[in-house]
Order: structure tokens, then sequence, then C-alpha cells
């Protein structure tokens, strides 16, 4: 059986890995000449962790990220702590992990080499055709079967879009798609973690929903020891396109951030000396009735991208290349014919998949907007709320559960695919 999978990041990085245990003949193609680790450091939550120990790698991502005890955020408005949600919350001794993301890739990346997974960078692939079997095109001049490695023809078993929020891949089935993107996004850097600002979670202040500045711890980076974190500042993006926003300058948003966090921030905002260090993050969300088609499923954020408010993104692409490896499993001790192999594993995977993918989707949707509009009400609901909350022991219980990524209903919540209780929530 022969599996192609469209993009190494971590979605098809763990898929790559699950898939070749399993026994299939892998081939990743990647259209980035090598690794390419962009994008602003990431949380990974309980749910990601039981992933990463499942695959064996939890111990290597713990010894380069910073364990995390919850989020913490405070707002000027009601003078105090209005966020505070921890993963002891959810079980005692339990902890989130701020990652760089080449950590994370470089580990799955190694692991999927190591077990013989064929890797193919510097190709894009621009269309395929489903029937018997899936053949893929790339964007190189030279026949696919040109490529060393490469299977000749180039016609797989399965194909499997892991190709992250931008892809277009998914327009070319019949897989229905809506992109919607979020009026408000991010700038990011990464710099060294200062002491004074090194309290081990995920540190956010607020102004209403117009401004938010957040500090994420996120270990080291995989080629240095310097202990570092990503910081975020909030920001429209659909009416402004400066960096800074309204045209300030790099010394106008240092303002700015001073006025909302104090002077604790100077020993992070030292370190910034040009525009250059920022990035720009935009936010899609996307939504798709179903994952799969025949033998191609859409996975990761190419399958349902959400905003990062709730911190899932990737950890919900781990979740989906254990589901992957589940429906293979499952298909294979039911004794099932290998007719229509693929097509049956991915109908499971999407019916899986659907509580879990739901929830946190509209969660995103209808919480990014407390933190990140221009509404002058919904956060001063917010801060009710949220304020309101920490005496209330299920809707604590609510927000960890939500937070550690193992919700799947707003009400209910069922049990996931991925049993938590493989990484068994002790701090290192
Ligand atoms: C500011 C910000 C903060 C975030 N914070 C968190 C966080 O704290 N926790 C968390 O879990 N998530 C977070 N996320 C979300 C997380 O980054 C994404 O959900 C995750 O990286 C998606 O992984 P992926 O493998 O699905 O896609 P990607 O990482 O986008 O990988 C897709 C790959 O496919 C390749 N590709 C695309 N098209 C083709 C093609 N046609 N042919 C070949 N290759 C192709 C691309 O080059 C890329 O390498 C954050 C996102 C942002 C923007």
């Amino acid at each position: 059986m022969a599996v192609a999978i469209v993009g190494a990041g971590v979605a098809g990085l763990a898929t790559s890995i699950y898939l070749k245990r399993s026994g299939q003949d892998v081939h990743v193609f990647e259209r980035a000449q090598t690794l390419e680790a962009v994008g602003s450091g990431i949380m990974v939550q309980p749910s990601g962790m039981a992933v990463l120990h499942e695959l064996g790698l939890l111990d290597q991502c713990l010894r380069k990220g910073a364990p995390l005890k919850g989020v913490l955020g405070t707002s000027p408005l009601s003078q105090r702590l209005i966020l505070d949600t921890r993963y002891e919350h959810w079980k005692p001794g339990a902890h989130g992990l701020g990652m760089h993301r080449s950590v994370l890739l470089n580990v799955l990346y190694e692991e999927a080499k190591r077990c013989g997974v064929q890797f193919q960078f510097g190709l894009g692939v621009n269309d395929f055709i489903s029937g018997d079997k899936v053949r893929i095109s790339v964007t190189e001049p030279q026949p696919l079967a040109d490529y060393e490695g490469v299977r000749s023809p180039a016609e797989y078993d399965a194909l499997i879009l892991a190709s992250g929020r931008n892809s277009t891949l998914q327009y070319k089935s019949p897989i229905q798609h809506r992109a919607t993107p979020y009026s408000w996004g991010a700038i990011w850097a990464t710099v060294e973690l200062p002491d004074n600002l090194n309290q081990g979670v995920l540190r956010q202040w607020y102004n209403r929903s117009r401004q938010m500045f957040g500090i994420l711890p996120i270990g080291e980076s995989a080629n240095s020891t310097q202990r570092l974190c990503s910081l975020f500042w909030s920001r429209p993006v659909d009416t402004d396109i400066s960096l800074f926003g309204d045209g300030g300058t790099l010394e106008s948003w240092k303002e700015k951030v001073r006025a909302l966090v104090g002077t604790v921030a100077d020993p992070l905002l030292e370190q910034l000396q040009s525009a250059d260090q920022f990035a720009l993050a935009t936010y899609t969300d996307i939504k798709m009735p179903a994952w799969n088609c025949d033998r191609v499923l859409a996975i990761g954020d190419c399958a349902h991208s959400m905003s990062p408010q709730l911190g899932q993104g990737a950890n919900m692409g781990l979740v989906d290349a254990r589901a992957i490896a589940q429906a293979v499993e499952w298909h294979t001790g039911n004794g099932s014919s290998r007719d229509g192999h693929w097509p049956s594993i991915f109908a499971a995977y999407s019916t899986w998949r659907r509580d879990h993918l739901s929830y946190y989707q509209s969660a995103s949707r209808h919480l990014t907007p407390l933190f990140q509009s221009s509404s002058l009400i919904t956060p001063i609901i917010r801060d009710v709320a949220l304020l309101a909350a920490q005496h209330v022991g299920f809707v604590r219980n609510h927000a960890a559960t939500t937070l550690i990524g193992g919700r799947t209903g707003w009400l209910k919540t069922n049990d996931l695919i991925v049993p938590l209780h493989f990484w068994d929530g002790k701090a290192p």
C-alpha cells in the first residue's frame, strides 16, 4: 500500500510516522526546499502531548520545551487577573508545553526519516485525479518519475492533504470547503525570555478587546540553548496593513505595550530594535462538512484551520494523525477486504473526528472576538463572566478541559479518539 502525503508540517509528519509504522509505503511531498519552521512558538496541549508520548517522542520535546502551568490574563478594565485557567484544574500535576516550532518539526522529521518515510522536498503537488488509484502531478517541469525515490508512475493508493491553511489543493477534489479570513490577527516576534517575565504560563494583558499583548515561554530552539519566548500583539488585519497598526512606528508600539503592561515589559522591549524582528500572522476559519472523498483525505490546517486563540491548531494536527492510525488499525482488525480499503478508513476517520473538531472550531469562532475585536460591550461581558467563572467549579473545569484539547462539545464531552491517559500528566 502506498500513500502520498502533501505537506511536511506537524500534521503531515506525524501522520507519516504512524502510517509507516503500520506498514505502508509513505511518500511526503513538500514544496519548500528544506524543512521549514515558519511561524511563532506554539503551546502543545496534553492532547498533543498524548500523541507525542505514544510516538515515543515526548521526552525529546520536554527536554527542549518550556512546561506551562496555564494561561493568566489581566484586564485594566477590572484592574485584576480575569483569566486564570490552569492545567491542574484538569488533573493535579498536569501541564502544557511551550515549544519552538523548529524543535517539534525536527523531532517529528528525524523520527519519520528513521522509520523509512520517503521525502521529496522542493516538489509542490499542484493537482491530482482520484479513481481506482490517485494520480498526482507536481509543479516541477520533469515527470515525477525522474525524481529519485518517487514511484513510477506517480500513482498512490491514497492521498492525504496536509498542506496547511493556504492550500488550494482541496479545490481540486469534490470535498466541499469554505475559507473565511478572521478580521483580526497578530504581530509576533521571538526573543530571549527575561527572568522577570518567566512565570511558566502564557501571560496576557488586555485593553478591552482592542489591545492584547501575550508572552509565551517556548524553551530552546533546535540549534540553541537560549531560553526563548514568543510575544504577540493583536491587531485588525482587514482595515490596516501597516505592521504596527495606525501607521505607527516600533517606538510608538513600545509605548502602547508599556501603557498596557507596565515597565515590567522593558527587558523584553529592549531586545526589539527593528521592524524586521516581527512577522504578521493572519488567521483563517476553514470549514468542511466532511474531510474525505474516496481515496483523498484533508487533515491539519488544510481541513480545519482556526484562530490560535485557544492554542489548538498543531495539537489538532497531532490528534488527526492518531485518528488515522486508529482507523487503519480498526480496518485491519475487523478483517475487511482490501477492496475499498482507503475510502472506508477515511470515512471512519471523518466520523470519529467530527465532534472534537466541531467543538474547537465553534469555540474559536465564538471566543476569539471576546479577545480580538473593536466591540465595546463584549469585553465587559467577558471580564464579568471570566471573574465569575473563577468561582464556579463547572465553568472552571470547562475552561480547563477546553485548554487541554479534551472537549467534544459545549455541554457534553464524549470519549476522544486519543485517550488522554496515554500521557500521565506528570510534570517532568
Ligand atoms: C500566531 C499563531 C500562533 C499559533 N499558536 C499555536 C499554539 O500555541 N498551539 C497550536 O497547537 N497551534 C498554534 N497555531 C496553529 C498552528 O501553527 C497550525 O495549526 C499548525 O502549524 C498547522 O500544521 P499543518 O501541518 O496542518 O500545516 P502547516 O504547518 O501549514 O504545513 C503545511 C505544509 O504543506 C506545505 N505545502 C502547502 N501546499 C503544498 C503543495 N501544494 N505541495 C507540497 N507542499 C505543500 C507547506 O509548505 C507546509 O510546509 C498558531 C498559529 C499562528 C498563526
